[in-house]
């Protein structure tokens, strides 16, 4: 008798800053489940209903052992597919499933993968600061405690600076210039680079905020100071740029949090016109979809660099190390630094020393939530006020 899905749960929480959505699946064998991230924060209304009403029905009673055949019909039952909230909705079912097979296999979920490369993974963390003498202090610290990849950004993104004059009755949003960030994060990341020496490894993420031929500038100029990478250089809809920064310049680049389908990174990785795929797994719709495309860049020399911001779920965030331990072309882990609460609502989230991330060798993701805790943190609404983001004359821009 296959073990089967009898019922699939939502857990929403907001224990710190972001809407998490977690899904449960549980199974036909007593006290067997599986937990998986469909955290889409800023919409996840949609994403509730749709695993509900929609992925719930589709999946009950199906045997628990056909993750990829699941996960393959269900992109298409819906017809119209590709987008953020469906695939959401899909990787928690997705990520549920594989941490089912590993519970039922009594294997943590890198091994089921193929077996660990390496012990753990290495993080990347964010420095910021309202100007560059607050950023360097912000990366000693640090370093001080045993970083070694630091992503350094001034003012948030797309910078502080003194903005030229709006037009008369603009909205509110969140206002920046794009040319005078440019001169900015020159300027501070010269300055750190020549108080901490070349040895800290730095990143940093433009976060799509440039119009495309002043991205290729940026990255000409940052050139010098040998970033670890750059990222998001380039917004998805403006990829085909991607060739003229490649032919211009060596700084290494990550794209992709935005992206939707797997295929999305077939032409740059194909073209070698990336050096990082930095993939929202669960955007992406799962564990699956996600080895898929780090198979596939491994053939290119292009490594892995999961998305993992505090709107990644710990559930999420365990997905992401369990494919980092595998990955042979495994490059960096982002990591967020939960607070202690985190901790407590997800026993098993992953834990952090000396810049490195561990696993526990539980079977599975394993990760658990303390589900009356979580039930403590309602989830809040609010209209997002830092995606309103606007061009100095008050036009829409991108977040
Ligand atoms: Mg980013």
């Amino acid at each position: 008798m296959p073990v089967t899905i009898q019922d699939v749960q939502v857990i929403v929480t907001q224990p710190a800053g972001s809407r998490l959505v977690i899904v449960k699946v549980v199974t036909s064998e007593p006290g067997l489940y599986g937990l998986g991230c469909a955290t889409f924060t800023q919409r996840y209304h949609p994403v509730v209903a749709a695993v509900e009403k929609h992925l719930k029905p589709f999946v009950l009673g199906r045997d628990v052992s056909r993750i990829e055949e699941l996960y393959r019909m269900a992109t298409v039952h819906s017809y119209w597919r590709n987008g953020p909230v469906l695939n959401n909705a899909i990787s928690g079912i997705d990520q549920a499933l594989w941490d089912i097979k590993g519970k039922k296999a009594n294997m943590p979920l890198y091994d089921l993968l193929g077996g660990k490369c390496r012990e753990a993974a290495a993080v990347y963390v964010h420095a910021d600061g309202r100007d560059a003498y607050e950023v360097e202090d912000n990366v000693r610290r640090f370093m001080a405690e045993g970083y070694h990849y630091i992503r350094v950004q001034m003012g948030g993104y797309g910078g502080r600076s003194d903005m030229p004059p709006r037009p008369d009755g603009s909205p509110d949003g969140h206002y920046y210039d794009p040319r005078a960030y440019m001169r900015n994060m020159l300027d501070m990341i010269d300055h750190v680079r020549a108080e901490l020496g070349d040895e800290v490894e730095l990143l940093h993420d433009i976060h799509e905020r440039l119009q495309p031929i002043d991205a290729v500038q940026f990255a000409k100029d940052v050139e010098p100071y040998k970033l670890f990478f750059l990222e998001d250089a380039l917004a998805p809809e403006d990829i085909e740029w991607f060739d003229r920064i490649r032919e211009q310049c060596a700084t290494p680049l990550a794209m992709g949090e935005l992206f939707n389908n797997p295929r999305e990174w077939q032409p740059l990785i194909a073209g070698k016109l990336i050096d990082f795929i930095r993939m929202h797994v669960s955007q992406m719709g799962g564990i699956t979809p996600a080895r898929a495309v780090a198979d596939f860049a491994h053939m290119y020399g292009v490594r892995t660099a999961w998305h993992g911001p505090g709107d990644t779920s710990p559930v999420g965030h365990a997905a992401n190390l369990h494919l980092d331990l595998w990955a042979p072309n495994f490059g960096i882990q982002e990591w967020c630094r939960f607070p202690a609460l985190v901790y407590d609502m997800f026993p098993g989230l992953p834990e952090v020393r000396d810049g490195y991330m561990y696993p526990n060798d539980k079977p599975g993701l394993g990760i658990d939530i303390d589900e009356e805790l979580a039930a403590q943190y309602p989830p809040v609404d609010e209209v997002e006020f830092w995606t309103q983001t606007r061009w100095p004359d008050g036009s829409p821009a991108r977040p």
